[in-house]
């Protein structure tokens, strides 16, 4: 069976009961063995072996990733050049050369300091709020409200018809990049609700029972990708909403050759769910 998508299987203690004791959390910012990963708005710092993230000695310790078998891990930002002993790579690179559970924590670290750099002020009042729990919790010292990190659910989704999928180019994609459907879902609509309205959006396709199979962060900025399986009765695609430039039914034997690099266009690349639901759909062929 294929591995697990990447992006998944953070290995930290997250210490989430712990970081409600301000006594607890005013001891972390003492703890001498302490350290921190280093991370910007879609990048990461990896070490010189490019096999782990750097670790680095924390002067401001304030964003708590949680606990590396019993060792305090914070999350800093990435301010210029990369620190001594590392290189700055994309969030993306990071997930393909890394072994899983680093490019989980990497993925845990850009969504965690994503949502503090873009939540600065009370969504409530507009005053500046203080990071809580250790960073899991911003509070506002002017209303009193507390503000949680947040994560947009998005779904996408395999269709499948008579052992062809369909498949869309997004504007903007590289020239020849086909990839499945996905969409961010609606206030008030059920994961299963959001698979057929995007696909009908996206396509004219009528999506037929949504099947949950895997899920996976996807911090740009803040993204949980959940995918699904679904069947159609097929039809005409139509691109319609102004969001896909072609998206059409393409058969097994064209996919089979995509994979292997010598199709008439691209698949997705492996670190993205769209190209672990393609692979899977692929291997049970
Ligand atoms: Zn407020």
């Amino acid at each position: 069976m294929s591995a697990p998508p990447r992006f998944t299987g953070m290995p930290l203690d997250r210490a989430s009961s712990r970081r409600s004791d301000p006594e607890w959390v005013a001891e972390l910012g003492g703890a001498p063995e302490r350290r921190a990963v280093v991370a910007g708005p879609d990048s990461v710092v990896v070490d010189r072996s490019g096999e782990a993230l750097l670790r680095v000695p924390v002067t401001r310790p304030e964003i708590l990733l949680g606990l590396e078998e019993g060792v305090p891990l914070f999350a800093v930002e990435l301010d210029g050049d990369a620190p001594a002993g590392g290189r700055a790579v994309s969030l993306r690179e990071a997930g393909a050369m890394l072994p899983q559970s680093e490019g989980g924590l990497a993925a845990y670290a850009v969504a965690l300091l994503n949502w503090h750099r873009r939540h600065r002020y009370c969504a409530n009042c507009g005053h500046p709020s203080e990071v809580v729990e250790a960073g899991y919790m911003r509070s506002c010292p002017n209303c009193g409200a507390s503000h949680f990190p947040r994560t947009d659910p998005v779904v996408i989704m395999l269709v499948e018809h008579e052992g062809s999928l369909l498949l869309g180019r997004r504007a903007g994609w590289p020239r020849g990049r086909l990839s499945v459907l996905a969409g961010f879902v609606s206030p008030g609509e059920t994961l299963e609700e959001a698979v057929v309205r995007e696909v009908r959006e996206e396509s004219g396709i009528i999506a037929r029972n949504p099947v949950y199979v895997a899920s996976q962060p996807w911090p740009f900025p803040a993204s949980l990708m959940l995918g699904f399986n679904t069947t159609s009765d097929g039809g005409d695609p139509v691109a319609r909403d102004g969001e896909l430039e072609e998206v059409g039914w393409f058969s097994l034997s064209r996919v089979q050759a995509a994979a292997r690099h010598e199709g008439d266009f691209a698949l997705p690349p492996p670190v993205s769910i769209a190209r672990f639901l393609i692979d899977r759909w692929l291997a049970r062929r």
